[in-house]
């Protein structure tokens, strides 16, 4: 990985890029995954490269719905493999939730190669590799219907870091809480979920975990109440008015 002196002023963006990069030359990434980074970098450009505070309100009903789970679970694909696997087993072992592979574009080398990753970052036991457990989404026509049975199949809350529209839309008629993270607050997945934590990945999974902590002893009452006032519609509105005001302070038309 070339160095990257602290100093640059987009060194963090520049860092998460040769993580990915990194990531596709170890046979963690596809190369649509490069593509939707890019897609992705954009929009973290116009919110400003930083969590704002509707992502914050976010990050706190995302980690109430978590503490409520009875069986949560985090989908893994390639990219976040390849940009936070440390925090993401960090994330599960303290919500107790199950990891599971899952990728859009199937290649069994790429999912050892994420099982390894995640298990080099102290993951004990990942699902969704065993033939035998498989079973079916309905209403999704990708390879990503198949799912473990007893992963995200029986799941209550599903974290779904930068996932597509239609699988999101298939696990919603499933019946489960969808917590997704996506820096497009206009994708169809961020439309869709339940939860949609605009930022990036590798930025909003560390206060998840801080967050999970700080409300780990709360009681039921007070967790129903953050889940119950948090209205993801009006946390987008917020978001891409970030954005506007961004755009516009930087345009200098303030
Ligand atoms: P949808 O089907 O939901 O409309 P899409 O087709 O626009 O999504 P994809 O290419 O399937 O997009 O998924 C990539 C999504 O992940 C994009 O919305 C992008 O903004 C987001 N994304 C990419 N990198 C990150 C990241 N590091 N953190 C958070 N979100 C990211």
């Amino acid at each position: 990985m070339p160095l990257i002196p602290k100093s640059h002023p987009r060194a963090e963006s520049l860092l998460i890029r040769e993580r990915l990069i990194d990531g596709f030359d170890n046979g963690l990434v596809a190369k649509e995954g490069l593509l939707a980074q890019g897609r992705g970098e954009a929009f973290d450009y116009l919110l400003g490269e930083k969590t704002g505070r509707a992502a914050k309100q976010a990050i706190k009903a995302a980690a109430a719905h978590l503490i409520q789970a009875q069986k949560p679970v985090i989908s893994v694909n390639g990219n976040t493999a390849a940009l936070c696997p440390k925090q993401i087993v960090r994330l599960a072992d303290q919500t107790k939730a199950k990891l599971e592979v899952n990728l859009f574009y199937a290649n069994e080398s790429r999912k050892k190669a994420i099982v390894r990753t995640l298990k080099k970052n102290g993951a004990k036991e990942i699902f969704g590799t065993n033939p035998k457990y498989l079973a079916k989404l309905e209403r999704i026509d990708s390879k990503r219907r198949i799912v473990d049975r007893d992963g995200i199949y029986a799941a209550d809350v599903v974290v779904v870091p930068l996932e597509d529209g239609d699988r999101t839309m298939a696990l919603r008629s499933a019946r489960k809480i969808v917590i997704a993270f996506d820096l497009n607050p206009l994708s169809r997945t961020s439309q869709t979920a339940d939860i949609t934590i605009v930022d990036n990945v590798t930025r909003a999974v560390d206060l998840l975990i801080i967050e999970c902590k700080r409300l780990a002893k709360a009681n039921p009452d007070r967790l129903e109440r953050i889940i119950s006032s948090f209205n993801n519609k009006d946390n987008l509105s917020e978001n891409v008015t970030q954005i506007k005001n961004n755009l516009t302070r930087r345009a200098g038309i303030a």
